[in-house]
């Protein structure tokens, strides 16, 4: 593994095992194995990106790529009439711990307005 590999990055390489619930090129979406709802998958870009400023500011296409796969995450969860969220979190206070940018989608149950 390369040193600076992320876990991310080892989950989609196959060495660390997932519960895969979507992937296609440019993405990898797997279920949060620490559940805040009834459906959590997080949607990964394939391509490394620190955050959501900087996969934005760099690759605005994978952005929309990843938007697109939240979509059809919550397609294939069963969620888009009942509706989801999607969540990114960066830095410190926001609790991020994985510095490969990866979209939290949520749903399955109503959702409290902003937990802290
Ligand atoms: P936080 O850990 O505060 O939620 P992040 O936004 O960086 O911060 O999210 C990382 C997410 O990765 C967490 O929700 C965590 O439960 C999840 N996670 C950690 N290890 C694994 C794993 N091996 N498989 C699936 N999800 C994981």
């Amino acid at each position: 593994m390369a040193e600076d590999e992320t876990l991310f990055e080892r989950i989609i390489g196959g060495e660390i095992p997932a519960d895969v619930v979507y992937q296609d090129e440019a993405t990898f979406a797997f279920r949060d194995i620490r559940p805040q709802a009834r459906v959590h998958v997080l949607v990964v870009p394939r391509k490394r990106y620190r955050n959501l400023g900087e996969l934005a500011a760099a690759d605005p296409q994978l952005l929309a790529d990843v938007a697109l796969s939240a979509r059809k995450v919550a397609e294939i969860e069963g969620v888009l009439e009942s509706g989801y969220r999607v969540v990114f979190n960066t830095d410190g206070d926001a609790g991020q711990t994985v510095f490969h940018v990866h979209a939290h989608v949520l749903g399955g149950e109503p959702l409290g307005l902003f937990g802290a």
